[in-house]
């Protein structure tokens, strides 16, 4: 009952406290996080791994498709083995036609919010109300068989496909049916922005065509053990959700076009030239320097030519989420070898002339930098070949192939900003081969757990390979104006795809930011890079999700970031911390007399002393240190020696140091001294420090000099919106007015 009635008082006390600050009442970033995450189960562990039970489903594609030049048309005709791998039994399979966000009736269109102003442009007016002109997209599937040839039933819901069994499928049987297809691509230069993962360009001035060949087949929807079917519609933005499978591709071109695609080519003496095989070779064991393959000469030639003669291309891919192709008569193509642990993969880039010289010097290195940088963080590129093909104003990743802008002048001169955002774009459109393509996250759910993460280690790489270019993404310096702004406007990391208005800031940058906090202020590099590259190794070629990821980060690490996550990932709070007082204190000396010392400073009266000071300039406070009281020791019979350690406090300075949370994040605190001898000292709080009240606190620290400035967060490691109240003592601003009084005068 005693000790009942003093935890009260305590409790009583410290919440009387709390009222008087009047501050933000307790936020509960302490709050442990387990009571948001998903139940641990036999699929998916509480330590962040996948369980003993962890199943994903499999679907394998054989596929014939033919691109035809002049109409613009992709017929295909596929065999899909899907696989039942999970403990239930499916009556109908789910099928993705994302191409149908382009079809007159899509719902992308349907719920765009759109307005007029005064004046528009037209290309504005086309995106916003989806004036395509002549085109009509979206998929035309002319039939669904099973192997038997007998049809089956099949409805098509906007941008998804539910194709009725006529038998459950259940588990550990597979099921293999056809389905055949046609759609026109879209033109990216007249349908931008729902195009803009793919699609086709021309080029005026020799009258062809570069073609991105993108989500282009029914391709299977996820069926996991997080969401069932994945059936979310394609509105755009939020991406895709795929299953793992093997595929066998064969694709109908123009005689004279090259194809860049997702796998290994099966049949290089039927659509290369001897010249082409050898260079091949050559490159093959190139690993210093790329080897031109088809040259910029031979690819003009072609230019003119415009062969009507056909070609297939086969090619074959394991254990990818998807298969996406490239083909134009105007490629250059170049390769090189890059060793990863024990394999070597292919580095190729693809590009017209408008491409170079930039492409030529660049693209292929920028892919071995990129695989040889994310292997060390993430897991070794596992792969046979990893593409960069060059199209305009576009970076879009695939399994082993990706999309990538960076177009010098017609004169072939270029800026610097222009290398660094294709290099910046090649990088981070490479390194999604790792996230989500290997470690396979639900992008239709999760922008930040393949944009985020990995625009993070493209900002290690960009660090690593290119310390001269400027970076966007990363310091914590990258995300403060964002955070500073409008709160309307920003959602947190943890919402659907769809849902972010500023998909750039937040889903990149802040997750970026954050994690380069994490890993430089919070956890250590150590760490941090043990940690990530663990939750990379244990998801890899399966099917994460936050979870999975929040407690792997903590399971292999030892440090409670229930915090973080809850910040950073949960809210749209920002970090904004106050120094808003300094006290300097000195002990008073044991057997001075107290009426001659300090004088000054003693006779000041209660309210006198309490009033905050603006800096060091009042002299030390005196305080007084006083013996141990006999009752401390109960049962004890030992003793300290008090008068030897208050003795050796008498000639330090103590500095009690006040901070106030403005902005609901609760980051570490770094606190840089600087001391009268011009010498300077640097010590971190760790987060905890926040965990019993997160509006304020205070904190003593003993110094053997004295110090005359204390700046928190000097280097600006916590994305601290206001550093302008992170000194004491404080800085004073001179105003553009006084300035200019001041030159008048
Ligand atoms: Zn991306």
């Amino acid at each position: 009952m005693k000790i009942f009635l003093l935890v009260c008082l305590i409790g009583c006390y410290s919440l009387l406290a709390q009222e008087q600050n009047e501050k933000p009442k307790w936020q509960g970033k302490f709050e442990q996080l387990g009571q948001m995450l998903p139940t641990p189960n036999e699929y998916r562990t509480g330590s962040g791994a996948p369980g003993p039970a962890y199943w994903q489903q499999q679907a394998d594609y054989s596929i014939n498709v033919e691109l035809n030049d002049e109409t613009h048309l992709i017929t295909g005709s596929e065999t899909i083995t899907y696989f039942n791998n999970s403990p239930d039994v499916l009556k109908y399979l789910w099928l993705q036609l994302d191409q149908n966000i382009l079809s007159d009736d899509s719902e992308t269109s349907k719920v765009k919010v759109t307005s007029v102003n005064d004046t528009l442009t037209i290309g504005k007016l086309k995106n916003d109300l989806s004036l395509y002109g002549d085109y009509h997209g979206g998929y035309k599937i002319k039939s669904i068989k099973m192997i038997s040839g007998a049809d089956l039933k099949y409805v098509i819901n906007h941008t998804m496909m539910r194709v009725d069994l006529k038998e459950p499928l259940k588990t550990g049987e597979k099921f293999s049916f056809n389905v055949e297809w046609s759609y026109t691509v879209p033109d990216r230069g007249n349908i931008s922005s729902q195009a803009d993962r793919g699609g086709m360009e021309f080029f005026p001035k020799d009258g062809n065509y570069l073609y991105c060949i993108t989500y282009w087949f029914p391709r299977m929807c996820v069926y996991d053990d997080v969401n069932g079917w994945q059936n979310k519609q394609f509105l755009g933005q939020g991406e895709f959700a795929l299953p793992f499978g093997n595929y066998k591709v064969n694709i109908t071109v123009p005689a004279d076009h090259v194809v860049g695609a997702t796998g290994v080519l099966q049949n290089p003496a039927t659509v290369l030239n001897s010249t082409e095989r050898e260079q091949f070779k050559t490159a093959s064991v190139s690993f210093d320097k790329p080897v031109i393959i088809v040259s910029q000469a031979d690819a003009e030639r072609k230019e003119k030519l415009k062969s009507k003669e056909k070609k297939t291309w086969e090619f074959k891919a394991e254990n990818v989420r998807d298969f996406a192709f490239t083909s134009s008569r105007k490629f250059i193509w170049d390769a090189m070898a890059v060793k990863i642990g024990e394999k070597t993969t292919m580095a190729m880039s693809f590009y017209p002339k408008e491409g170079n010289p930039l492409w030529e010097l660049e693209s292929t290195k920028a892919i071995k930098n990129t695989l040889t940088t994310y292997s060390k963080y993430s897991l070794d590129y596992p792969y046979p070949v990893a593409i960069s093909v060059h199209t305009a104003s576009q970076g879009m990743e695939y399994p082993m192939i990706c999309f990538n802008r960076g177009r010098p002048k017609a004169d072939g001169t270029y800026t610097p900003e222009k290398r660094r955002d294709m290099v910046s774009v090649i990088i981070h459109e490479v390194g999604h081969n790792f996230y989500p393509m290997i470690i396979n996250s639900d992008e239709r759910q999760w922008a930040w757990m393949d944009e985020g993460l990995n625009s993070f280690v493209q900002y290690l790489t960009l660090k690593e390979h290119y310390p001269e270019l400027p970076v966007l993404r990363g310091p914590a310096s990258t995300i403060m104006a964002y955070m500073k702004g409008s709160k309307t406007i920003q959602r947190p990391l943890m919402v659907n795809a769809e849902q972010p208005i500023k998909l750039g800031a937040e889903q990149y940058t802040k997750c970026t930011a954050a994690l380069n906090i994490l890993r430089e202020t919070v956890m250590g590099k150590e760490l941090f890079d043990k940690a990530f590259k663990e939750y990379a190794e244990r998801w890899a070629f399966k099917h994460p999700s936050p979870a999975d990821f929040f407690r792997t980060m903590e399971d292999a690490s030892a440090v409670d970031l229930d915090w973080f996550w809850r910040g950073w990932f949960y809210t749209t709070d920002h970090c904004d911390v106050s120094l808003d007082q300094v006290k300097w204190l000195k002990v008073k000396k044991q057997g001075t007399d107290p009426e001659t010392k300090n004088k000054a400073v003693e006779n000041l009266t209660a309210e006198e002393k309490n009033k905050p000071s603006k800096d060091f300039s009042g002299g030390p406070q005196p305080f007084s240190v006083l013996p141990t009281d006999e009752r401390f020791y109960r049962e004890f019979t030992s003793r300290f020696n008090d008068k030897a350690l208050i003795s050796s406090l008498e000639n330090k300075n103590f500095y009690e140091l006040k901070f106030t949370n403005k902005g609901g994040l609760v980051m570490p605190v770094i606190i840089e001294w600087t001391f009268k001898d011009g010498t300077k000292e640097t010590e971190k709080l760790p987060a905890e420090i926040w965990r019993t009240n997160e509006s304020t606190f205070t904190k003593v620290f003993i110094k053997d000099k004295e110090v005359t400035n204390v700046i928190i967060d000097p280097k600006n490691e916590t994305a601290d919106i206001t550093p302008d109240d992170n000194a004491f003592p404080r800085v004073e601003k001179v105003s553009k007015f006084d300035e200019l009084k001041k030159k008048a005068n």
